[in-house]
């Protein structure tokens, strides 16, 4: 029997963009070779997650201090979040908490910096997630799109209840809200409401998508995996040698996608 897999949103991208490429990263465990990002690409990664620490320690209620912190960057960000954090809602809090849904033969998780169950603006109870965003601000409607998002949604959608059955109702979909803050935007925070028919519609691809890997698993060799036909993809991909995509050449940094996993993640597979 094929092991169950637990899928994130990077897991999908990387379905999506190329199935070679994920057998290769999360099922072969190919290690992804030497110097794939440009320096200041690996220092904006190392910065933002520093960051996401430090929020973390905030709302943890643990101590935070600017003694010990020599970056002056990482400083103005902390400063904007002081200055400019969106409002937030009363209720419970839930600090970097992960949630797992099962989906076809697999499951589907997401991770949420903050999670605050309580009221809604009509005093009915919901549901608001909080994401922290230190790379270039994203219109709305891309992040509607993206795969964080509606992973996130779907599966707070579909288990959020396990983390509060008392307040069960404040998941249903039309209960869920997602904030993007943006350290470069903070005056505009992105929200994103969900809603019963967006649920159905985003449940149904995502369980097409498992579906489809579900159906490749037992196969077993990297063959039976497709390569991608956009070669965009295998510019930025570190595997082109192993599948004879030389010929397309490296992107530069700025094509970097918001769903694309930081570099750590390329190393450890998330499944098992
Ligand atoms: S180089 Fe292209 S075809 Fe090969 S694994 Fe990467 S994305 Fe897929």
């Amino acid at each position: 029997m094929t092991d169950r897999l637990t899928l994130s949103q990077s897991h999908l991208y990387t379905f999506r963009a190329c199935p070679r490429r994920f057998y290769l990263r999360y099922l072969a465990r190919v290690p992804w070779p030497e110097a794939p990002l440009g320096r200041a690409q690996e220092l904006a990664y190392e910065r933002g997650r520093r960051f996401h620490r430090r929020l973390e320690r905030h709302f943890l209620g643990l101590p935070t201090t600017d003694d010990d912190e020599a970056d002056p960057e990482l400083r103005v960000w902390w400063d904007t979040f002081r200055g400019h954090a969106p409002p937030l809602p009363e209720g419970r809090r839930f600090v970097e908490a992960g949630l797992t849904a099962p989906i076809g033969n697999h499951f589907l998780t997401g991770r949420f910096d903050l999670l605050i169950v309580g009221d809604g603006a009509d005093g009915q109870p919901a549901a608001h997630l909080f994401d922290w965003k230190t790379g270039d601000p994203r219109p709305l409607d891309r992040l509607r799109a993206a795969w964080q998002t509606r992973v996130y949604l779907a599966v707070l959608a579909e288990a959020g209840a396990a983390l509060l059955p008392e307040a069960a109702a404040a998941f249903a979909p039309d209960r869920l809200h997602l904030t993007y803050w943006y350290v470069a935007d903070p005056a505009q925070p992105r929200v994103i409401t969900y809603d019963a028919a967006a649920h159905r519609r985003n449940w149904a691809e995502l369980e097409s998508i498992v579906a489809a890997i579900d159906s490749l698993l037992p196969a077993g060799a990297a063959e039976a995996w497709p390569l991608t036909d956009d070669l965009s993809e295998c510019r930025r991909c570190a595997y082109q040698a192993l599948t004879g995509r030389q010929a397309a050449g490296e992107a530069g940094p700025e094509a970097a996608d918001e769903d694309e996993p930081p570099p750590d993640d390329w190393l450890e597979p998330q499944w098992g």
